[in-house]
Formats: C-alpha cells, sequence, structure tokens
C-alpha cells in the first residue's frame, strides 16, 4: 500500500442510556445517573474513533475485530480497542494525524472534562493534544438523543504516513 497521501475516515456509533450504567466518553468516567448499554464498557466515543481509524487505513471495522457476541469482550476497557486498532494501523504504516469528533448527549455535560477527554484520545491514538477536537452537542428535544435515551459520537479521523 502507498501512503504517501492523507487518508480520511468516518466513525459514528449510538448506544442507548439506561439508570445504573457507568457513563464512560473518551475513556474518562462520568458521574451521571445513567449510562450507555453495550456489551462492552459501551464508550461511543472510542467505539467511533477506533472505526475512524480503522476506515481511513481500509482496515475491518470494530464490530468486525471485536464481536458483541464474544463473552471475551462483555464489559470490556474500550481502551483496549483501541491499543488493538492502534497496532493494525502501525502495521499498515500509518499514524493518526488528526480527530475531530461530535458527541451528542443530553447528559452530562462535557465541557468541564473535554480536556481530560482530549488528553486521553492523543495518548491512545498516538497524536498531539492540539490535533484532537471534541464538541459536545444536546439534540435539541428531537429524537431518541434529544429525550435522553441515547448518546451518539461521530469521528472523522486523517491518517498518513
Ligand atoms: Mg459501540
Amino acid at each position: 500500500m502507498t501512503n504517501e497521501l492523507p487518508r480520511i475516515g468516518l466513525g459514528i456509533d449510538v448506544h442507548r442510556l439506561e439508570p445504573g450504567r457507568p457513563f464512560i466518553l473518551g475513556g474518562v468516567r462520568f458521574d451521571c445517573e445513567v449510562g450507555p448499554v453495550g456489551h462492552s464498557d459501551g464508550d461511543v466515543v472510542l467505539h467511533a474513533a477506533c472505526d475512524a481509524v480503522l476506515g481511513a487505513a481500509g482496515l475491518d471495522d470494530l464490530g468486525t475485530l471485536f464481536s458483541d457476541r464474544d463473552p471475551e469482550n462483555a464489559g470490556r476497557d474500550s481502551a483496549e480497542f483501541c491499543v488493538q486498532a492502534m497496532k493494525l494501523v502501525a502495521q499498515s504504516n500509518l499514524k493518526v494525524w488528526s480527530l475531530d469528533v461530535v458527541v451528542e448527549t443530553e447528559h452530562p455535560k462535557l465541557k468541564p472534562r473535554r480536556d481530560e477527554m482530549r488528553a486521553r484520545l492523543a495518548d491512545l491514538f498516538g497524536v498531539a493534544v492540539d490535533r484532537v477536537n471534541i464538541k459536545g452537542k444536546t439534540g435539541e428535544k428531537v429524537d431518541a438523543i434529544g429525550r435522553g435515551d441515547a448518546c451518539r459520537a461521530t469521528v472523522v479521523a486523517l491518517l498518513g504516513p
């Protein structure tokens, strides 16, 4: 594979929210009455970020690499998915150049912890913190996200040699 030119990837992930689940976003645990339901820890930011970098590298997606039917992945820390995804990206002679993240959720408020999330993403994906951007949005009372029943992350990743 020739990698002289940058490669772009897109990842999107949604999880339903229910009371009594830990709410982890971008590897940062928030204090919240609800949290994502998922086979792993349900971290939509890390799941979408993994799919974005895997997509840019032309590799299998997260669900193919880590099946939600595999008991090994039950309750799993999604940071481990990132480590595995980045191993495959490195084998393709690619690096992450930048990540741009949008999180849509009614709760929790991301702003107080946004810098922590940026630092964690920078660390997990081997990119400078000033090349990671995170935007938090609400669902404006529209659909499941607006009602507070779900959260969604969308990530664009730029990769290059
Ligand atoms: Mg997911």
